[in-house]
């Protein structure tokens, strides 16, 4: 079984304009870091509108290709930082709950919300009971954090709804977006005061991987994903395969998730060519470094069968 477990279905008019603004830009300023210089018109003309995938037949077709099972989308809501999109937030959870139900095999969708919106919790409310979302997503870069009472409300309906719950964490993404709300240590109290929730740190914490590592050790009911590790994965193989190996240590086999934010950085490596080699782990991983075949068919798709189907 093999599941990406963060994925983000998108299209132009479900993101604010502000939003693909500077992601233009973030992905001028990166591609240059990573040696990989793009101009502006190409990542404007071509790059961004790759990314564009409304009925998500690019996502099935990749997965299709790829030898992916099933893929977890995983909304976003910017409206804080950017004001409403053209397809208000309902248009694009509802878009995510259709292609769920065409492909009923092969989406798990979530829905999102930032907990400012006054009417947080009746739309996660709704998401969820009304039209068959199976998990929550939350972006606390956006401004918030994830053990404030406002984010404890939708929490508290989360909870009681008992579906799980991805929370992005780690330093990842440039202004507007604040680093210090994405610091896996608010989740410390989120576990703890919502222990029947099971909460996935997305992207291991980017920066603050080891801090969440030590954190999450006897914190039962949360789990990371392994997704925008791409580049590092790509430009310093031995340090993903000891980062890996660590969560591993601290975590154990079973809380480790596969996942890669694609569309977003399938530039950088592919779903498949990342799932390769994550495969291949037990055979490639650097002397001194092991990995086991069941650890890897663990992270790979098991462990996210277990938790999400
Ligand atoms: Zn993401």
């Amino acid at each position: 079984m093999l599941i990406d477990a963060h994925y983000h279905l998108v299209a132009q008019e479900w993101y604010p304009e502000g939003w693909w603004q500077s992601v233009t830009s973030m992905y001028l300023n990166g591609m240059k870091q990573l040696g990989m210089e793009m101009p502006l018109e190409t990542i404007r003309e071509s790059l961004i509108p790759a990314l564009w995938d409304p009925e998500g037949e690019a996502l099935i077709r990749d997965m299709d290709a790829g030898g992916i099972d099933k893929t977890v989308l995983l909304p976003m809501d910017y409206w804080v930082l950017y004001g409403e999109p053209k397809v208000p937030l309902e248009g694009q959870l509802k878009a995510y709950a259709d292609l769920q139900r065409r492909h009923p095999d092969r989406i798990i969708a979530f829905a999102t919300v930032d907990p400012r919106r006054p009417d947080a919790v009746e739309l996660v409310e709704r998401a969820i009971k009304e039209w068959g979302l199976k998990g929550l997503n939350l972006y606390p870069q956006t401004g918030f954090f994830v053990n404030e009472p406002r984010t404890y409300r939708v929490l508290e309906k989360v909870s009681e709804l008992g579906v799980p719950v991805t929370c992005h964490t780690g330093q990842l993404g440039g202004a507007p977006f604040r680093a210090k709300y994405g610091d896996p240590i608010h989740l410390d109290d989120v576990v703890q005061d919502f222990p029947n929730l099971t909460i996935t740190a997305g992207h291991m914490a980017f920066g603050w991987h080891e801090q969440l590592f030590y954190l999450a050790g006897l914190k039962y009911n949360l789990m990371t994903d392994i997704s925008a590790w791409q580049d590092v994965a790509r430009a310093n193989y031995h340090k993903f395969c000891q980062v890996l190996r660590h969560a591993l240590d601290r975590l154990g086999p079973y809380r480790v998730l596969f996942g890669t934010d694609n569309p977003f950085v399938a530039a950088l490596m592919s779903t498949k060519d990342y799932a390769d080699l994550v495969k291949e782990l037990p055979q490639k991983a650097p002397d001194g470094i092991t990995f086991t075949e069941a650890e890897v068919s663990a992270i790979l798709g098991d462990n996210a069968a277990k938790l999400y189907l």
